[in-house]
């Protein structure tokens, strides 16, 4: 079996309410991602997908549990922050919010290689404008402003940056759920083929279970700050063991008439033939 690559070890998250009072975002969260798979993060808006998408790259701190690298447990505090963040990434539902509004697009992908002094500049802006032709951005637009691109333009643009320095775990929180059909089929594609090619493990997140059927190799369903069930995939679409996992895949339009697997949108069901 696959190595865990990152833990979630027992994790709560309670935040302050106005008032003194809390709300406890997340409650005993265990779950790991593997070594090259495709982790899917199910639930619904507030179910605490995003707070545990932070706790992974320190953006939030838990009240009580751990996050593991390699089995070793991570700090945020120490000197290790810099090689951690290299490993690991983040990319938002709103690329406008992770693309600096003044900085042109090849200067944004360029940027970390010069933080992390990895080649020398001749070739970073080489190696930066490759990437972004793989992942779809072409020469005409590197010196654009992320404001005058599409947001599937600009999502490419996020994930090149995310991508440029090699990192082991790529953390996708709505990536694509503000993009349309195609696009989003574009992107996943492109993510399950660079999984193949840079040994990625992906952390996917969204409450859009269609798209999570599709890209994951494991799922798991939250509610309310808890983990409902994780499952393979396939196991868990065929044969869901929890009432809530049920509820969700019986609201999905045509599973329920022809009790097969949930419909494939077209463009959907192309990404996944293209990156078999
Ligand atoms: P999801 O990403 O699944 O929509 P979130 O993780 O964003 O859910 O939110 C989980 C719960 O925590 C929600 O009730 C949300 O209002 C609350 N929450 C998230 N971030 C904060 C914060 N910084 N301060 C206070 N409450 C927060
Ligand atoms: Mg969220």
């Amino acid at each position: 079996m696959r190595q865990n690559i990152l833990t979630f070890k027992d994790i709560s998250v309670s935040f302050p309410r106005p008032g003194g009072a809390s709300i406890q975002a997340l409650e005993a969260i265990s779950v790991s991602l593997r070594e090259g798979e495709i982790l899917g993060i199910v639930g619904e808006s507030g179910s605490g997908k995003s707070t545990l998408a932070k706790t992974a790259v320190g953006l939030v701190n838990p009240s009580s549990g751990s996050v593991l690298l390699d089995g070793k447990q991570v700090s945020f505090a120490g000197k290790n922050v810099k090689q951690i963040r290299r490993r690991m990434q983040y990319v938002l539902q709103d690329s406008l919010g992770s693309l600096d509004p003044r900085q042109r697009v090849l200067a944004q992908v360029v940027e970390p290689l010069t933080i992390h002094n990895i080649g020398v500049s001749g070739e970073r802006s080489e190696i930066a404008r490759r990437l972004l032709a793989r992942m779809g951005v072409g020469a005409h637009l590197v010196q654009r402003y992320p404001r005058t691109l599409s947001g599937g333009q600009r999502q490419r643009v996020a994930l090149a940056r995310a991508l440029i320095l090699r990192p082991d775990i790529l953390i996708c929180d709505e990536s694509v759920s503000a993009l349309d059909v195609s696009v989003q089929a574009q992107i996943l594609n492109l993510l399950m083929e660079l999984r193949h090619e840079q040994a990625l493990s992906i952390l996917f997140i969204s409450h859009d279970l269609s798209v999570i059927h599709h890209i994951s190799d494991r799922v798991a369903v939250m509610r309310q700050g808890k983990i409902v069930e994780v499952s393979d995939t396939v196991q868990l679409f065929k044969n869901p063991q929890k009432a809530y996992t049920k509820k969700l895949i019986a609201a999905l339009p045509v599973f329920t008439v022809k009790n097969s697997p949930p419909p494939v949108p077209q463009h959907l069901s192309r990404a996944v033939l293209c990156a078999g």
